[in-house]
């Protein structure tokens, strides 16, 4: 373990700035544009608007920061979730029982992926939401809101629960779920992720790190659903007591705007900040593809403001979370579901 990890980062390892430049350079040149999403059934009409901003207040009050506190502290105390493991089985299957404890129905999507060490077994957990009743015209397909956070963790690490660097994401989800669960959207599907094989093993590239997402996104391009997302919005590392969301430039603009608009709803616009440049997270698939994507994530972790030096560290346990900042996190991205053009 270096101890400087301010300015040096671990063997093997590349920044993930460099990472997202050549990644998007070469994802420009491979990747179809598909059409931009279809529009929302917007609410018409003063009457509309008010029950909008009613089911958005309520959504917002069924988010408990001491909910999404304990249940990320649970999570990271299962310990490390390394992709193919029986621990990692068995995050999964916690997953799946706290989903349906908040009303979101999740299932267990296994796939296979070339890893650096060859063929790989991987498991993304998938909860949805059906549209509010009756707001979808028969015969018509849902527009689809997608969220997701990535719930393995970083390996080679000894003693890394990852409490910021996963759990926080997941916890922050289950809130997300519970709340659209009884709150949700007219003529919109919600689909909530915990995407596996985010952490690279050796070195972000075609074949190590974004499984999770790079599947998921393969997916629904495969299907066709592309056209039909209005947005993807990641949560990473919002847990942190000191929450001070850096936004990766390599975000949807029309996102961005949202995301600071919601934080001056919440009152900590100055604490939000766009990042110095692009970020490789699990955004990108879906970004490349040319959805309207967003990562709500905080990569400034650690003992003072401006440093990140409990990322990818054994400090990065849940005695650095705030139940305050996951309630936060959560009604960022509330705000946000429910100010979508
Ligand atoms: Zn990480």
């Amino acid at each position: 373990m270096n101890s400087d990890r301010t300015t040096i980062l671990p063997s093997g390892e590349v920044p993930r700035l460099l990472a997202a430049i050549l990644l998007a350079t070469l994802c420009a040149c491979a990747c179809r544009r598909p059409a931009p999403p279809s529009p929302a059934p917007a609410a018409s009409g003063t009457a509309s608007a008010i029950a909008a901003a009613k089911t958005l207040a309520a959504a917002l009050d069924a988010v408990s920061g001491d909910r999404a506190l304990a249940n990320a502290t649970a999570f990271a105390d299962l310990g490390p979730k390394l992709p193919g493991t029986p621990e990692s089985a068995a995050a999964a299957d916690w997953l799946l029982a706290r989903f349906a404890e908040a009303g979101a129905p999740a299932e267990a999507v296994p796939f296979t992926d070339p890893a650096p060490s060859g063929p790989q077994s991987f498991r993304n957990v998938v909860a949805t939401i059906p549209p509010a009743p009756g707001s979808v015209p028969d015969g018509a397909l849902p527009n689809l809101l997608l969220f997701a956070a990535h719930y393995d963790t970083k390996s080679g690490i000894p003693g890394f629960l990852g409490a910021n660097d996963s759990a926080s994401g997941v916890a922050v989800l289950l809130e997300l779920a519970r709340a659209l669960a009884a709150h949700p959207l007219p003529g919109t599907e919600i689909r909530l992720a915990c995407l596996d094989g985010e952490e690279c093993a050796v070195q972000y590239g075609p074949r190590d790190g974004l499984h999770g997402s790079r599947r998921w996104a393969a997916d629904l391009e495969a299907s066709g659903d592309l056209p039909r997302i209005r947005a993807f919005i990641l949560l990473d590392m919002v847990g942190d007591a000191d929450l001070t969301p850096t936004l990766p430039r390599n975000c949807a603009p029309a996102l961005l705007h949202l995301a600071f608009e919601a934080a001056r709803a919440e009152g900590i616009r100055n604490r939000v900040s766009l990042f110095p440049g692009p970020v490789l997270d699990d955004h990108v698939p879906f970004h490349d593809r040319g959805v309207p994507a967003l990562d709500l994530i905080d990569f400034q972790y650690g003992s003072a403001p401006g440093l990140n030096d409990y990322w990818h560290t054994p400090a990065d346990t849940p005695d650095k979370l705030s139940a305050a900042s996951l309630a936060l996190a959560a009604r960022l991205a509330l705000r946000i579901a429910f100010s979508l053009p």
